[in-house]
C-alpha cells in the first residue's frame, strides 16, 4: 500500500510529490542541519527516490556529509525554504523537511541522530 505525499515551499514556486517510504523518519542534530534550517535540528520524512518529482525553479547545494560522501540540499531560491536532503549513502530515499509537507501531521519522528552535536538549548527529547 503506497501513500502519495505532497508538499512545497513557502512562496509556492516549488512543489513536490512522492510515495512515502517505509524507511524510518528521523530528527537530525548535525551542524549541517542546524545551519540549513536555522534551528537546532531537522525533522526528515523519507520518500521513495524513484517516485519523487520536484516541480519548479529550485536550487541545489552539494556538500560532504558526515559519512564523507556527497549530500545535497534542495531549497527555493525565492523564499529560501529548505525542501529536501538526499545522499549518496541513502540513494533510494529523498528526505523532505517535515514542515514542508502539505499535511505535516503525516510526520512522526522515530529516532534522533547526531545527538552529540545538539545545542544546549535544543536537547534531544527522543530516548535513542
Ligand atoms: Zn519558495
Ligand atoms: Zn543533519
Amino acid at each position: 500500500m503506497t501513500k502519495t505525499i505532497s508538499g512545497g515551499c513557502k512562496c509556492g514556486a516549488i512543489r513536490y510529490l512522492g510515495e512515502a517510504s517505509d524507511v524510518s523518519t528521523f530528527r537530525c542534530y548535525c551542524r549541517d542541519c542546524q545551519r540549513l534550517t536555522g534551528t537546532g535540528h531537522s525533522e526528515m520524512f523519507p520518500l521513495v527516490a524513484a517516485s519523487f518529482q520536484l516541480v519548479g525553479p529550485y536550487s541545489e547545494y552539494q556538500m560532504t556529509g558526515g559519512s564523507g560522501r556527497s549530500t545535497w540540499s534542495v531549497f527555493c531560491p525565492t523564499c529560501g525554504s529548505p525542501l529536501t536532503r538526499r545522499s549518496e549513502r541513502m540513494a533510494h530515499c529523498v528526505y523532505v523537511h517535515a514542515s514542508s509537507l502539505d499535511e505535516p501531521e503525516e510526520y512522526m519522528p522515530s529516532r534522533s541522530i547526531y545527538t552529540e552535536a545538539a545545542q544546549t538549548w535544543d536537547q534531544p527529547s527522543l530516548n535513542q
